[in-house]
């Protein structure tokens, strides 16, 4: 009878040593996203989670979501990988910088058809973050002000 890759692969998980079978989850892991977040989820207890956050005398609603959105960077952040420098971020707002070239030749009437959102997103480098004049278009992980733990959005409907 014909041994499919399936059969062969658990055949050879059956007879691996629990040393090397570690050593290959640790590596899938760091290889797949996937994988990662599943192997997570299997291993990581919740209650564990939760106990952790008391511990840190915050004592937080969803202590047991494994990722939350973070309130100051607006990206997902993992709950047990949440150190004390895990989130860059800037304490202020983004604001147009009318004197940047890319606001020179565009006329009103194109500027009134877009909201300053609309514009982030467009011309990012056309803003300046009001907290200390970085520049719009650099990656606030990398340019922010500030620097601390993630922050989890009270509000998850406000996810986008
Ligand atoms: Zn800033
Ligand atoms: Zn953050």
């Amino acid at each position: 009878m014909d041994r499919t890759q399936s059969d062969l692969l658990k055949a050879v998980i059956e007879s691996s040593t629990s040393d090397r079978l570690k050593r290959i989850l640790k590596d899938i892991c760091v290889r797949s996203g996937d994988a990662y977040k599943l192997a997570c989820s299997l291993l990581l207890l919740r209650e564990d989670v939760s106990r952790e956050e008391e511990a840190d005398g915050e004592i937080k609603e969803d202590a047991t979501t494994r990722y939350e959105m973070c309130e100051q960077c607006r990206k997902e952040y993992d709950v047990l990988a949440n150190g004390e420098k895990a989130c860059v971020w800037h304490e202020g707002e983004l604001e147009r910088d009318d004197e940047h070239d890319c606001w020179t030749d565009m006329d009103d009437y194109m500027l009134e058809e877009g909201s300053d959102a609309y514009w982030i997103k467009e011309q990012p480098e056309g803003f300046l973050w009001n907290c200390c004049d970085a520049k719009g278009d650099t990656d606030p992980q990398k340019s922010g002000c500030q620097t601390s733990r993630h922050e989890p959005l009270r509000n998850k409907k406000s996810r986008n």
